[in-house]
């Protein structure tokens, strides 16, 4: 005997047992299956989807699997887990941020111009780091200024 998920067109979820995985065919073929909820017989097995870590998460409502015990955290976590890799990359994004910054004025909303007077020789060369709009950024760039954009900590795009 095996047992199957199905579920109907309109959404109903039964299990139902058979033979062998031949016999649900064969069923499945002849429209034998019913839908005991609505009597369909547009029935067939429902997609299973894998367990995860050995445990199928039930298909109950939202938040029912949520509580406040050490286990059931720890299992959350594991599908929010942040990837290992990603924790490496942000230290070398703080890194080059930090390298980026630590020899640079923060002048702000007046990034395009303090870089501008920079390009054309007007001030004493020196790093510079701020905020410019796109179409700031844009104008610099047509006008063959170097920059770069600073790239943003992860957390920052909260
Ligand atoms: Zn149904």
């Amino acid at each position: 005997m095996i047992r199957y998920a199905l579920h109907c067109d309109r959404g109903h979820e039964f299990e139902a047992w058979f033979g062998s995985s031949a016999d649900y065919d064969r069923t499945a073929a002849a429209g034998e299956n019913v839908c005991p909820f609505c009597g369909s017989t547009a029935v067939e097995k429902a997609l299973m989807a894998p367990a995860v870590g050995g445990r199928a998460r039930a298909s109950g409502p939202k938040g029912e699997g949520e509580s406040k015990t050490e286990e059931s955290k720890g299992e959350t976590m594991t599908l929010a887990a942040p990837d290992p890799r990603q924790a490496v990359f942000r230290e070398a994004l703080k890194e080059f941020r930090r390298k980026l910054t630590e020899n640079a004025d923060y002048v702000g909303d007046r990034f395009a111009e303090e870089a501008r007077k920079i390009h054309y020789n007007e001030v004493e060369p020196r790093g510079i780091y701020g905020e410019a709009t796109a179409d700031e950024a844009k104008g610099l760039a047509e006008e063959g200024v170097e920059f770069q954009p600073l790239p943003p900590l992860p957390e920052d795009r909260n």
